[in-house]
């Protein structure tokens, strides 16, 4: 393999620049010719596509966002979209392609691969809504974004003995809002995989009152939904003031953390050197410490579940 290319899709994730640097960066060092996509599968089927050298990502690891920029492209889901696509890709002499976004991205890669390019799946979306790897790139940097927001609320919830309820990104996926609301020590934590009732939130609300609590902070996932439906029936059962934050895409912003930075950059390294071996089909992940890769068919057949254990520490924890 001579040349490959690296495009960014979907929602965007800090880190992802991160990434993108370590693909360039390891395919360089390899003696591969790096192409830089630009706009997700938009600017595959448009030939938005140029050379990228070591230079090109010089400053970038620090940043949040995509140089590359990102975008969905509906036009990619169809047979004849995927088929533009793999004809600029001959034209532009690419062998492999690295696919820097979530599950609906990985899709893409599969119909690239299935049309026989080489394609390698990096996850980088702050839902963490993958099931085959620990952690995806930028969701260590949402759950601080949210925490650095719950730390806020926090203070002015307790001036004001109000409870606080935060909304926060993921629409299928809980894990946001369990991790920033066990770090946060949110009270009451409401994810789409498990029901909730209201009574119980505002039983633990009352318990907590009555313990002498001056706040009550409530993290709930989006796709939870009816915050504001919460909110007016916590206020109507307790009688206590009730706030409504939607921290929206603040989430997907800000300059990616340590642990992102590390991450992207061992994940977007292990996809070259995949394509180098000439093993195509594939996305990259993280278990326990250790970077794995997996077949791509596999990993996206796999279902995600919220971590019941941190769940049930995190209700035992904030009593
Ligand atoms: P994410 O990658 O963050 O999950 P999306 O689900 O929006 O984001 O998917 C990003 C893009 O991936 C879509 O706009 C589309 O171009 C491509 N894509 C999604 N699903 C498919 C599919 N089934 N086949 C081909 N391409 C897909």
């Amino acid at each position: 393999m001579n040349t490959i290319g690296v495009l960014t899709s979907g929602g965007d994730a800090p880190g992802m620049n991160a990434a993108i640097r370590a693909v360039v960066r390891m395919g360089r060092n390899l003696g591969l010719k790096v192409m830089g996509i630009r706009r997700g599968y938009n600017g595959l089927i448009n030939g938005e596509i140029s050379e990228m050298d070591r230079s090109s990502v010089a400053d970038i690891i620090q940043r949040g966002g995509t140089i590359l920029h990102t975008a969905r492209c509906e036009e990619f889901k169809t047979e004849e979209g995927v088929n533009k696509a793999v004809n600029i890709i001959k034209v532009f002499g690419i062998e492999g392609l690295v696919v820097i976004g979530g599950d609906g991205s990985f899709m893409g890669a599969r119909a690239l691969c299935e049309k026989g390019l080489p394609s390698v799946g990096v996850p980088g979306t702050i839902d963490n809504d993958l099931a085959y790897t620990d952690y995806t790139i930028g969701f260590d940097t949402a759950i601080n974004t949210v925490l650095d927001a719950i730390n806020k609320l926090r203070d002015t919830s307790t001036s004001h003995e109000r409870v606080s309820i935060v909304e926060v990104m993921g629409r299928h996926c809980g894990d946001l809002a369990l991790y920033a609301g066990i770090a946060g020590g949110g009270e009451s934590i409401i994810v789409p995989e498990v029901e909730f009732n209201v009574d119980d939130v505002c039983k633990t609300i009352l318990e907590g009152k009555l313990r002498g609590k001056h706040h009550n902070i409530i993290i709930i996932a989006e796709g939870v939904g009816h915050a504001n439906e919460l909110s007016s029936a916590i206020k109507n059962i307790t009688g206590l003031d009730t706030r409504v934050t939607i921290l929206g895409h603040i989430q997907r912003g800000g300059s990616p953390t340590a642990f992102d930075r590390i991450l992207a950059s061992r994940l977007g390294a292990r996809a070259v050197e995949l394509l180098y071996d000439e093993k195509g089909s594939r996305v990259v992940g993280v278990k326990g410490n250790d970077v794995i890769d997996a077949d791509i068919n596999e990993a996206l057949k796999m279902k995600k579940d919220i971590d019941h254990d941190l769940l049930k520490l995190a209700r035992v924890l904030s009593k």
